[in-house]
């Protein structure tokens, strides 16, 4: 690792390992626990306001279902799109749940904040900035944004352009022309092409990775993005990349030692920089047998540029322990 330049700290969805995702209380917790960076879902209402949520689906974190009967849609789901703002915001927020299969009902997570619990609201991502601005002010320090514009092609085919609307929020907000202080992501390579060509934002993008068959919402092959000549591509428009963990760390060698892919050294060596998701202490990949063990891999052994983690509290103080030693 680099002492002079640590990896950035970017709370997932908030500080959602202690609090439910994308509640403002969430970010707030991030915000006093030292991230560099606040990450912010984005999806548009009916009526075309960018509000903050995971999914473009409600059922799983709300009590839509209970409180809006009637307006899923045929295959069960209830879309955000099909909601306009005043009655997303009756909704009620809560710790994620499994809404189909045998742990229907359950959270996810089962060790986090109490899914029974339904204390919260979905903020607007006005008001989730404002917020955090606020916070900056009142704490004497900079916190950064890191935007992800989710299924945009998705939205488009639903009358909606979801580019526009975040770049207008952040235009409302002041934050436009902060490039050192903004991120937007997404898993769509045209997307991030038409925000950098044709609206024209100087804001630096990540191209975030899955895996072909996740369903993303995009035309792209993620298998490519990660070959050489796909850096290359990506590094026409973008300033880095989003992998998911599997796609640096392998697995461990007979004799017990981590195998890494080259896609560090290949993204770097194109001058990208490399965010990885996501850093779970309660979800740690096969063969790891704790989180800083974890960490220790990915920041020592594969040196990224930045991380993304449900649990930014234990990232901090692990980097400051790592740079203190260094
Ligand atoms: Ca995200």
């Amino acid at each position: 690792m680099n002492a002079d330049k640590h990896p950035i700290v970017i709370a997932h969805r908030g500080a959602s390992g202690y609090l439910p995702e994308h509640t403002l209380a969430a970010k707030a917790l991030a915000h006093a626990m030292g991230a560099d960076f606040l990450e912010q879902d984005v999806v548009l209402s009916r009526d075309g306001v960018a509000i903050v949520l995971h999914d473009i689906h409600l059922d799983s974190t709300t009590d839509v279902a209970q409180r809006f009967p009637g307006r899923a849609r045929s295959d069960g789901r209830f879309y955000a799109i099909d909601f306009d703002l005043h009655e997303i915001r009756q909704l009620r927020l809560h710790e994620r749940t499994h809404i189909s299969g045998e742990h229907c009902g359950n959270a996810v997570y089962p060790l986090r904040f109490p899914a029974a619990h339904a204390l919260f609201h979905i903020p607007t991502l006005q008001e989730e900035i404002e917020m955090l601005a606020g916070l900056d002010r009142s704490r004497d320090c900079r916190t950064g944004l890191y935007i992800e514009l989710k299924s945009p092609n998705w939205h488009r085919k639903q009358g909606l352009d979801l580019a526009a609307a975040v770049l207008a929020v952040l235009d409302t907000t002041g934050y436009s022309e902060r490039p050192g202080q903004v991120f937007l992501q997404c898993f769509d390579d045209r997307t991030l092409q038409q925000l950098k060509q044709a609206l024209k934002t100087p804001l630096p993008m990540i191209q975030l990775i899955g895996e072909n068959g996740w369903g993303e919402d995009s035309a792209v092959d993620y298998e490519f993005l990660r070959t050489p000549a796909g850096l290359d591509y990506i590094a026409g428009y973008a300033q880095g990349i989003g992998p998911h963990l599997p796609h640096i760390y392998l697995g461990k060698s007979a004799s017990g030692e981590a195998r890494l892919s080259p896609l560090v050294e290949h993204a770097q060596a194109r001058g990208l920089a490399v965010h990885p998701y996501t850093f779970r202490r309660d979800e740690l990949p096969a063969g790891i047998a704790s989180f800083e063990e974890l960490l220790d891999i990915f920041v020592c052994m594969a040196g990224v540029d930045g991380l993304f983690t449900d649990f930014p509290d234990i990232v901090v103080d692990y980097l400051r322990r790592a740079g203190a030693a260094a």
